[in-house]
């Protein structure tokens, strides 16, 4: 495939836009540039801002109704063309073409959400809240409001935004991981298709300079951002210090726990899953093992013949369960810590450093890798690895599970394996984490429930998608309405009694 570019979406067509920088993009199957990136400036961004300005005020007077219409033609787009999504998705991202596609079904599932947009935009309507008079609440948009994605998933991350921000009457403009940019353009042209309006989706492609004159733009009312915690943690402080509202997710280290009375079997298979699946590259990807009382070495040795097993390659290739990692950077850090988890004493059982794939020996690959015997000191535990690694941490009994997780400072989704009712219960209820899940290992939420974890997981107050996203991307308005004929003579000077 020759080398390709990747550019802007403003006021309804693609660009190239004004600006200077741009970046390579990489193949990570096979280590190689494959495209370019152009690199959005300060002007780029205002002529996104004007022209999604412009567009709003219109599109937030159109009846919801005919918003989610759009978005129904939308649906039927991605539906015919998941493939073609997924495509892109394996090509920059390097996740399996399966991987993909559940990415894009997971995806479609925010839009299918947002075309009920009509009933989830309904206020609430009292009569007769004192003599005479009526009051209701709605609920109406904010205007322009931008999302900031990371590489990990190009097309699920901004459908949590942008539908259910369209949906809501806003216009959206999407700043993508500039590791994988190329979705964030077929998913414009094809809402154009469907009828969106020019200016109401636009894409405007750059790293964090963007994001700063992002975060500064007088224009734009809210940001939406996904992606690692301490460039979470800023986008906060920095968007809100602006007078914006921000909804901030970060990173993770997600903990299962397994009880010795667990299936051990089922929870072998939703580790594997878990750990290993899209390289460990999810922010929901279990990536600490919780073996409690003697589970510990039956657990491992269940584990380990299929850890060694593991089918890594290209995408594509028939059978394939991981692919690589992001970037050479992230191989070597990957890779680093594994090395500095063994130097500070946990044993590498299944070690995948230095792994060579037939045919893409330069492509970004590491090893399914477990690290038995971790401690909570060690910097492969407190550091998020976002890679195929598991670490295992033995612990006596629950409590001292449960002492483990809510020590460390990130809470997006945790997961318990038991048979015992009252066990799950327990954890369930007093569990200081945002997302939990009961014989369950990647607790995500689906489209009619929001997601979003807690503590350093999630700067903010609401979480993503469902009926939280309804919320963040409105504006509640109360009112309170009575006739003349309705109304007390003279004037009140006291707070009224309302009886
Ligand atoms: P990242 O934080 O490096 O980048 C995310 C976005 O921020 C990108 O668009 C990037 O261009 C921009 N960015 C990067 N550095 C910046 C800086 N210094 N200032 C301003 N903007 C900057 O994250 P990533 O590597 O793309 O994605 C992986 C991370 O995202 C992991 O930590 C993962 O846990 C997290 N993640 C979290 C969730 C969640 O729902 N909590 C979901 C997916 C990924």
């Amino acid at each position: 495939m020759s080398a390709y570019e990747v550019g802007h979406w403003i006021h309804g067509a693609a660009t190239r836009g004004s600006g200077e920088r741009q970046q390579d993009i990489y193949n990570p199957a096979t280590g190689a540039v494959q495209g370019r990136l152009l690199l959005g400036s300060a002007a780029d961004l205002d002529a996104a801002v004007a022209a999604a300005t412009l567009a709003a005020k219109s599109w937030g007077q159109t009846p919801p109704l005919a918003r989610a219409r759009v978005l129904f033609k939308f649906l039927t787009l991605l539906q015919e063309r998941r493939e073609q999504l997924a495509e892109a998705l394996v090509r920059e991202h390097g996740k399996t073409l399966p991987d993909a596609l559940g990415e894009v079904a997971r995806g479609i599932e925010v839009v299918e959400f947002a075309t009920a947009m009509p009933q989830l935009l309904k206020g609430e309507y009292t009569e007769q809240i004192a003599r005479g008079m009526d009051a209701w609440s709605m609920r109406q948009p904010l205007g322009v409001v931008a999302g900031i994605t990371p590489f990990n998933f190009p097309a699920m991350v901004p459908m949590w935004m942008y539908p259910i921000a369209i949906g809501c009457g806003n216009a959206f403009i999407l700043k993508p991981s500039e590791r994988d940019p190329s979705a964030s353009l077929l998913m414009a042209q094809w809402l154009k298709e469907a009828g969106l309006p020019d200016g109401i989706f636009s894409v405007i492609q750059g790293d964090k300079d963007i994001v700063d004159a992002i975060l500064a733009h007088p224009g734009i009312a809210a940001v939406s951002f996904v992606g690692s915690t301490p460039v979470a943690e800023h986008i906060y402080k920095v968007g809100t210090a602006h007078g914006k509202r921000v909804q901030a997710l970060g990173g993770a280290k997600n903990h299962m726990v397994v009880m010795p009375d667990a299936d051990l079997d089922g929870a072998v298979d939703a580790l594997m899953g878990a750990a290993y699946g899209s390289a460990g590259e999810r922010c929901m990807a279990i990536s600490v093992a919780v073996a409690v009382g003697d589970v510990g070495d039956r657990l491992v040795a269940a584990l380990a013949p299929k850890v060694k097993a593991l089918k890594i390659g290209e995408g594509h290739q028939p059978g394939a369960e991981m692919g690589p990692l992001i970037t050479r950077a992230s191989q070597q850090r990957v890779e680093r810590l594994i090395g500095e988890g063994i130097e500070a004493g946990a044993k590498a059982v299944v070690d995948g450093r230095g792994l060579r794939v037939p045919g893409h020996e330069d492509g970004f690959f590491v090893g399914g890798t477990i690290l038995d015997g971790v401690g909570a000191g060690m910097s492969c535990y407190t550091e998020e690895i976002f890679g195929p690694v598991l670490c295992v941490v033995r612990v006596p009994d629950l409590a001292a599970a449960i002492a483990l997780i809510e020590a460390n400072e990130y809470a997006n989704g945790v997961a318990i394996f038991t048979r015992d009712g009252h066990v799950a219960r327990e954890f369930v209820h007093h569990i200081q984490v945002g997302m939990v899940g009961v014989n369950v290992p990647l607790p995500v939420p689906m489209a009619f429930n929001s997601f979003g974890g807690w503590k350093r997981s999630l700067f903010g107050d609401h979480h993503a998608y469902g009926p939280e996203a309804v919320r963040f991307y409105t504006k509640h308005k109360a009112v309170m309405q009575r006739w003349p004929d309705s109304t007390p003579k003279g004037p009140q000077f006291a707070f009224p009694q309302n009886a």
